[in-house]
């Protein structure tokens, strides 16, 4: 005999535990998260964990400045502790890309991110020991920072299930169960689930479940990487130094713990393409790498030696910005995945607009018609301009 349960959410990372946790939040009461293995055990528990709002395009920066109360507000809010440190953030980029910053911190200003174009005397002040000439410029923001992203996951999850919801972990589901064009429920590694929506948050792993119904998700694996190095003394404590985004080295970093910092290349992979979700681990050649271009932006990482390095697929869609919603052609289904690696600092937001969706029928944290999967086959795709990174002319391939 199948369970019969109102909601079923795929995947425990951080976007299916703040998913079922805002479910929980709005009163919906059979509400059952499946993960495979352990809660943030996938992309999540690798995960940089930046937060902040500085994106190249309206409907992300709306997602991800929706996000920050909760990260600010998480003990009364949530729950206990998710490692918020609240920083601050500067975005760097190249000289020939100082009216583009200028614009978006306008463009971000209007859509009521609390943000600022600051001088490189400005920049120097915030972020001693920085590497900026006197006629570059940065963009700031306040509120943001960094948290620690199994700790979130795991909070959003407790929550939940002190609201009532199911957290079941060790558990796979294999695939969807539908009558025609209605998903009716899933098959998992310990018998069938009868649901009224089933809801995919499961990553890297996404697009083959959602094949089981015919839904195609365009989902390309990225192996996702960030190195931990030695922080100089004269940048001590869990606030050391500000969560950094820098375009003209390719980096971004934030402290790591009272002595280290976390690095990572906004290109993402040093060489090897991912085949697989799997057991991804480091490129050989990366945390060296991550930690000299981190030396161009803070010179006092060249005498810094690299301590660890950490890695995790990263589920990239086409305009590099993630799926949320109900697909078209099928009912009983929702999605909120292909976060295209930068799904930790939004999924306060994502999971309280998915919670929304479902229970109201419409968003109301933050607009999120823009990420419906159906704009890949309608030609209206995300906008962004992006800034230059590194020493190349590209501005679309990278990823944090
Ligand atoms: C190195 C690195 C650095 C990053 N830095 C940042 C950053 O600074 N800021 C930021 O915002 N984002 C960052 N990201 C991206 C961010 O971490 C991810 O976008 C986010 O964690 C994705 O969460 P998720 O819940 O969608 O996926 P996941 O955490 O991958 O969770 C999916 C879960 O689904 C489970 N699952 C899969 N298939 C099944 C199944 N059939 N049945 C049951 N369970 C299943 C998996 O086990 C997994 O736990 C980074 C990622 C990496 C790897």
């Amino acid at each position: 005999m199948a369970e019969a349960i109102e909601i079923v959410v795929v995947g425990g990372g951080v976007i299916g535990t703040s998913i079922a946790f805002h479910l929980a939040r709005l009163g919906v009461t059979n509400v059952t998260l499946i993960e495979r293995g352990a809660i943030a055990g996938g992309a999540s528990g690798q995960s940089g964990a930046l937060v902040r709002s500085h994106y190249p395009d309206s409907p992300e920066a709306q997602v991800a400045w929706a996000a920050v109360p909760w990260f600010e507000e998480w003990a009364e809010r949530v729950g206990g502790d998710c490692g918020f440190r609240q920083t601050g953030f500067l975005q760097l980029v190249h000289k020939v890309d100082k009216d583009l910053l200028e614009k978006n911190v306008a463009r971000l200003q209007a859509i009521g991110v609390e943000t600022q174009l600051v001088t490189a005397a400005d920049a120097r002040r915030l972020q001693p020991g920085l590497a900026i000439e006197d006629d570059e410029y940065a963009a700031y923001e306040q509120r943001s920072g960094y948290a620690d992203p199994v700790a979130t996951a795991q909070g959003f999850a407790a929550a939940a299930q002190r609201l009532g919801a199911d957290i079941r972990t060790g558990e796979s589901v294999r695939n969807l169960i539908a009558d025609g064009t209605q998903v009716t429920g899933v098959v998992t590694s310990s018998g069938s689930l009868h649901a009224g929506v089933v809801i995919l948050a499961n990553g890297s792993w996404s697009a083959a479940l959602a094949r089981t119904v015919g839904v195609e998700i365009p989902i390309e694996l990225v192996r996702g990487q960030a190195a931990i190095v030695s922080r100089p003394p004269t940048l001590p404590g869990v606030n050391g130094h500000l969560a950094i985004i820098d375009r003209r080295s390719g980096i971004y970093a934030r402290p790591s713990g009272e002595h280290a910092t976390l690095v990572g290349l906004s290109r993402g992979s040093t060489g090897t393409p991912l085949t697989s979700a799997e057991g991804v681990t480091p490129d050989r050649d990366f945390p060296e790498t991550a930690r000299a271009h981190l030396a161009r932006t803070l010179p006092g990482f060249s005498d810094s030696t690299v301590q660890s390095a950490q890695a995790g697929p990263l589920d990239m869609t086409p305009d590099r910005c993630c799926v949320l919603g109900k697909p078209d052609g099928v009912s009983g289904l929702a999605l909120a995945v292909g976060m295209s690696g930068s799904g930790f600092k939004k999924s306060p937001a994502i999971g309280a607009c998915m919670a929304e969706l479902i229970v109201n029928g419409k968003a109301e944290t933050a607009p999120i018609d823009a990420f419906r999967l159906e704009r890949f086959s309608t030609g209206s795709e995300i906008q962004k301009f992006e800034y230059l990174v590194g020493d190349s002319t590209d501005r679309g391939s990278f990823i944090h």
